[in-house]
């Protein structure tokens, strides 16, 4: 019998049935968060069901941020019953492919999981700013699960030379690393601080070397410290030493205002100082003659944009960034959020379903 539906509708078909085929027996898992402070609840869930303009995601790994940490911790106010946090999926699409998106592809999904697209900030280009942002694994279920949905437009294909592993830790800790670069003003062959050295910030120093900066590396545990040295790092010292040369740009990853004071100590007249961190306890008092005359700044760095994670993603493939990662599964992603807490691994944590 003939189909009367067009050719479009009728992939779409060919791809439910595609996905009902594929439809495991066995129920779906997922790392949740019930009530904020207390660990998540590994628990089956239903499929997902993708609405208009999502794609359905088999997830292959998803990263493991500080800022779930804040999510899960209450510092950052619960917006959703039962999240399913994380925000650094890599998965397959398996419903609701197009023709650029097709099915199988494998795409990386971010922390800016959707915009407006029409409110002042979007329509200036500045859509990290956007009034009525998604964001994945906060005010969207994200990807600590078997399968995740995500808005079509925000899904960003991965190169091949990134494996799933390598991939996942770049799509928030790697984009924002280079974001917070792109809001210091650095520019190739500057004297560039990093002041805490976790996941982001071993990311970051990848691509300050290879644009040949000189990396000047504060960071608290012995471990962490050989790490940046091992990645080409001109200085290493502790949380309390200064570098020994004034800085043109410098990066804070630790939620510590003591640190952005720290950093700002360190600048050079016309510095600026970008704040890699969604919460800080807060600024301590400063003396504002000795430590931000001349023109020095101190810049918050909120969220990605698209062109972010696009052009940071050319280049991760460029120089093929490798993190560091240490794998969890699924039914540990509460030791994966420890991990991350008490920096008890170097690089990034990736939890693998
Ligand atoms: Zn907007
Ligand atoms: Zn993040």
């Amino acid at each position: 019998m003939l189909c009367n539906c067009t050719p479009s509708v009728r992939a779409e078909i060919a791809v439910s049935l595609e996905w009902k085929i594929l439809t495991p027996a066995k129920p779906l898992k997922a790392a949740i968060l019930k009530t904020a402070k207390q660990p998540l609840h590994i628990e089956d869930i239903s499929k997902p069901q993708p609405t208009a303009g999502q794609v359905l995601l088999r997830v292959r790994a998803c990263g493991v941020c500080r800022t779930d940490l804040h999510i899960v911790e209450g510092e950052l106010p619960q917006r959703k019953e039962s999240l399913i946090p994380g925000h650094q999926i890599v998965g397959d699409i398996v419903d609701r492919a197009t023709a650029e998106l097709p099915l199988g592809m494998r795409v990386g999904v971010s922390w800016i999981g959707g915009v407006d697209g029409d409110c002042p900030y979007c329509r200036r280009g500045l859509e990290n700013l956007c009034d009525a942002p998604v964001f994945t694994g906060y005010t969207v279920q994200g990807g600590y699960a078997e399968y995740a949905t995500a808005r079509s437009d925000f899904v960003f294909k991965l190169p091949t030379e990134l494996d799933d592993l390598h991939a996942a830790p770049l799509l928030c800790a790697g984009i924002i690393g280079f974001r917070s670069l792109r809001v210091a003003g650095v520019e190739p062959g500057d004297r560039v601080g990093l002041f805490g050295f976790g996941a982001s910030a071993h990311l970051a120093i990848a691509v300050l070397r290879s644009w040949h900066c000189e990396v000047y590396v504060s960071t608290r545990g012995a471990s962490h410290r050989r790490l940046a040295a091992s990645l080409g790092a001109t200085w290493v010292g502790s949380e309390t030493d200064k570098p020994p040369a004034e800085l043109d740009r410098a990066i804070t990853f630790a939620p510590s205002g003591d640190v952005v004071i720290a950093a700002l100590a360190s600048l050079r007249k016309g510095g600026i100082v970008a704040i890699n961190a969604i919460h800080l306890d807060r600024i301590p008092e400063f003396d504002y003659d000795r430590l931000l005359w001349g023109e020095r700044q101190i810049r918050s760095v909120a969220n990605m944009t698209r062109s972010d994670a696009r052009d940071f993603l050319k280049i991760a493939a460029d120089i093929r960034l490798q993190p560091k990662v240490t794998v969890f599964s699924l039914d540990h992603a509460n030791e994966a959020l420890a991990a991350v807490k008490n920096d008890a691994i170097d690089g990034a944590a990736v939890i693998v379903p």
